[in-house]
């Protein structure tokens, strides 16, 4: 996608810079004769524009690459820790912060609680100290930060960037770009989790190259990023991916959105404990009867049990994935990806009902997209939607949408 650069043209420059920097980025290394034989343009433009990104220091030389005949050619590659670019993953307990260099290698990350009752303007002076306290921490300098990526669990404005609801959070109608104050000129970006996790996958992860996929992510709330066409979905307005209130069940429990069944109340790891704390007071036999207080009860004592045999455990997580199986059919149905990948929580306990998961696509699904389809657990796994915040920042220095 190069064009001829005529005359003293920004754009064209600036367009042909970021071509060239593409092109580095996706084959790694690449030799000045390389990029002019790949884009088309003359050798001594590209070897202008190299130069030109050195003195920025996006680029660097590195090692010499095979000779074809004559001198080894120098190898041009992004150059390592130049620059960075952070990201925030707000959750429900905890926040993910990320950093990451040009590369797109991981220089630091941690997890903080999130602070209690999610009061919006604490929240937000935060994520403001505690994404300081990294940059300062690894040296950075501010002005080597590309940008911030914040991912929430909500609907985000496709437009006006604006968080529409997060429900979880109890947020209504926030400018989270304009409430972080702190960050100065440094450019803020807002996604929705699940998205930011399909564009981890789609820049690093499992998804690389795959044009029609979709991740879904299983937390106390479940939501799906949609990429179609090698782009993000987002719909009319945003909001396309709320997989969490599709309806599984219309009879079954209340949803905080006011209906009933949603997949969000059967398949959430919430939902998940409630289930195996109603069916332990309804007296079924398990390990977990000797839990005292029923409120410490969690995901992660489910998992444990299952993975002790404990028969119930297995159950209420094999029950959990099947209303997840019927959703992920209709997503099949409507949607032909050629993946579905299943992150957050659900990496926990994906061992003992990801199979079983294939095999309710396989018998629900039309066979014909269900035949098209592979359902994986993330690799990346709990980390890719800060990772993915992180990359946002990334893929507008690289122009990509
Ligand atoms: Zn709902």
């Amino acid at each position: 996608m190069i064009r001829q650069k005529t005359g003293n043209n920004s754009f064209l420059k600036e367009f042909n810079q970021t071509a060239i920097l593409n092109l580095i980025r996706t084959h790694k290394a690449l030799s000045k004769a390389d990029l002019a034989k790949l884009t088309g343009l003359s050798p001594t433009a590209v070897g202008l524009i190299a130069s030109s990104l050195m003195e920025k220091g996006y680029i660097h030389e590195t090692g010499t690459g095979e000779s074809k005949g004559g001198r080894r050619p120098v190898l041009l590659e992004l150059k390592p820790r130049s620059f960075y670019s952070v990201g925030i993953d707000v959750d429900i307990d905890y926040t993910g912060f990320m950093m990451i260099d040009i590369k797109g290698d991981i220089i630091a990350e941690k997890l903080v609680k999130t602070p209690e009752n999610y009061a919006y303007e604490r929240v937000m002076e935060f994520l403001e100290n505690e994404t300081a306290r990294l940059v300062d921490e690894y040296m950075v300098g501010w002005e080597k930060l590309l940008g911030i990526g914040v991912s929430v669990p909500g609907l985000i404005d496709s437009i006006t960037k604006e968080l529409v609801l997060a429900p979880n959070l109890k947020w209504k109608h926030k400018d989270l770009r304009a409430d972080l104050k702190r960050f100065g000129n440094v450019p803020v970006m807002i996604e929705n989790e699940a998205m930011a996790s399909a564009i981890c996958e789609n820049w690093l992860g499992a998804c690389q190259g795959i044009d029609n996929f979709v991740c879904i992510n299983v937390s106390s709330g479940i939501g799906a990023g949609i990429f179609a066409h090698g782009k993000p979905y987002r719909g009319a307005g945003g909001s396309a991916g709320e997989l969490g209130h599709i309806v599984v069940d219309e009879n079954g429990p209340k949803c905080g959105c006011g209906n009933y069944g949603c997949l969000e109340t059967l398949a959430s790891t919430v939902s998940i404990a409630e289930h195996f704390k109603r069916i332990i007071r309804q007296g079924a036999l398990s390990s977990l009867n000797s839990v005292e207080d029923l409120g410490q009860i969690d995901l992660n004592l489910i998992i444990k049990a299952a993975a002790n045999q404990d028969v119930e455990a297995k159950r209420v997580l094999l029950e959990s994935a099947r209303y997840l199986g019927i959703a992920i059919s209709n997503v099949v149905n409507t949607l032909n990806p050629s993946k579905v990948i299943l992150g957050k929580e659900f990496v926990r306990y994906s061992d003992f009902v990801l199979d079983y998961i294939r095999g309710v696509v396989a018998g629900k699904a039309l066979e014909y997209p269900a035949s098209k389809v592979e359902i994986e657990a993330s690799q990346i796994g709990e980390k890719a939607s800060a990772l993915g915040a992180a990359i946002i920042p990334l893929k507008a220095l690289f122009s990509i949408n």
